[in-house]
């Protein structure tokens, strides 16, 4: 017997495997790993949510639902979108219920693009950006940010980046890794440039709702951006459902009928045990995403601050769950730091260029851990600076 001697698809042999993923192996094969690499909340699902999807399964709802997702669910995400952004999409027409933002992201992206077409990516970012943009065929083409400028993009660079190929810009506000949350009038400019150029803008909003006192505009609810817009959101990090793998698009209805058309074809649907659980995270979760994101901001404040005493300069992260301290001054690169921190002193961080060149001189440090993880880190870490 031989192996087939063809050769696999050269444009996914091209993309390098994600720089977290990499780690996450590494750490996996230690013991006694303080591990501030994963974006992934520390809490479990509330009881309240999963106790829902419990009774959906004594009742023996274990089927396919439809392509759309439960309609019940998507009601009660239109009226969620409709309170927080007073932004009104059509349960029927405009929502789909993806499995995670990831899911979404890759269907809006194979929905929209031809080949060749380009992608404006401001960075760092979130890892599955450029990828999901080569993967559907199109051509990312990255827009730098800097500490310097509090990592907010320029609409200006934006605009320097635009080509006839151009065709839609892909955000994620607040952002990972930075945490800097986009101010509305940075929206408002590229509302403009999308409207001055004819573009689709994705707007990755998953972590909406853990911010520390910034306000978050919902990129679809500014004048004329709705018909441009799909937005991408989910359950993930807010209500600390990861491994439930829920998330939603909103669309204009002729976009979101393509990215169902792949949906139905692919996936058919999100798992109905994740979708009970989603609708009772709207439903009843708001005071669970309080008391998170509190505990999230306390942690939040101890790192910062903890970092900056070691003298690794860090803003103050607006959103999300990560800090993205610069690491210039020790003189290693952002990829020598992390391998030796982690061989060193057992605490695991990701280098700032997994989120794109530009991230180079930073690391990632996720606080959705507890304060005694934070705690010892920052001991660990002083450690390995005084040696170095
Ligand atoms: N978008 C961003 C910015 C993320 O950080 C993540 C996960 O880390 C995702 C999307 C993926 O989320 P989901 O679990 O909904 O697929």
């Amino acid at each position: 017997m031989s192996r087939c001697q063809r050769p696999l698809s050269q444009t996914v042999a091209a993309v390098p495997p994600s720089g977290i993923r990499r780690f996450f192996e590494l750490v996996s094969q230690m013991e006694d790993v303080i591990a501030l690499g994963v974006g992934e909340p520390d809490f479990p699902t509330p009881w309240s949510i999963a106790s829902e999807a419990v009774a959906g399964l004594k009742l023996g709802r274990t089927s396919y639902t439809s392509n759309y997702g439960l309609l019940s669910l998507r009601r009660a995400i239109s009226r969620h979108l409709q309170r927080l952004y007073q932004v009104t999409y059509d349960p029927e027409k405009e929502l789909l219920v993806t499995v995670g933002v990831s899911e979404g992201l890759d269907l809006a992206l194979r929905a929209i693009l031809n080949p060749g077409d380009e992608v404006v990516v401001p960075q760092p970012c979130y890892v599955s950006y450029v990828p999901g943009v080569i993967f559907a065929g199109g051509v990312p083409v990255p827009v730098e940010t800097s500490v310097e400028r509090g990592f907010v993009v320029s609409p200006e660079q934006v605009e320097a980046a635009l080509t006839p190929r151009t065709k839609a810009l892909l955000i994620g506000h607040p952002n990972n890794p930075t945490g800097a949350v986009l101010p509305e009038t940075t929206l408002r400019t590229l509302a403009e440039l999308a409207e001055g150029h004819d573009l689709l803008v994705i707007s990755d909003e998953i972590y909406d709702r853990l911010r520390y006192g910034t306000p978050h505009c919902c990129f679809a609810s500014l004048p004329g951006m709705k018909e441009r817009t799909i937005l991408l959101n989910g359950f993930s990090k807010a209500y600390s459902m990861t491994g439930w793998r829920v998330g939603y698009a909103a669309a204009p209805a002729e976009i979101l009928a393509l990215m169902v058309k792949i949906h139905q074809y692919t996936m058919l649907c999100a798992p109905i045990t994740g979708q009970l659980a989603a609708l009772e995270a709207l439903r009843w979760g708001e005071n669970a995403v309080r008391r998170m994101v509190r505990e999230y901001d306390r942690r939040r404040r101890f790192l910062v601050q903890g970092l900056n005493r070691l003298g690794l300069e860090c803003l103050e992260p607006q959103g999300a769950f990560y800090a993205f301290p610069s690491i210039r001054r020790t003189g290693l690169s952002s990829e020598e730091f992390c391998q030796r921190l982690l061989r060193e002193e057992r605490v695991a961080v990701v280098p700032g260029n997994a989120f794109g060149p530009c991230g180079e001189g930073h690391v990632r440090m996720t606080y959705a851990t507890s304060l005694d993880h934070l705690r010892e880190a920052l001991v660990r870490l002083e450690r390995f600076l005084s040696r170095l």
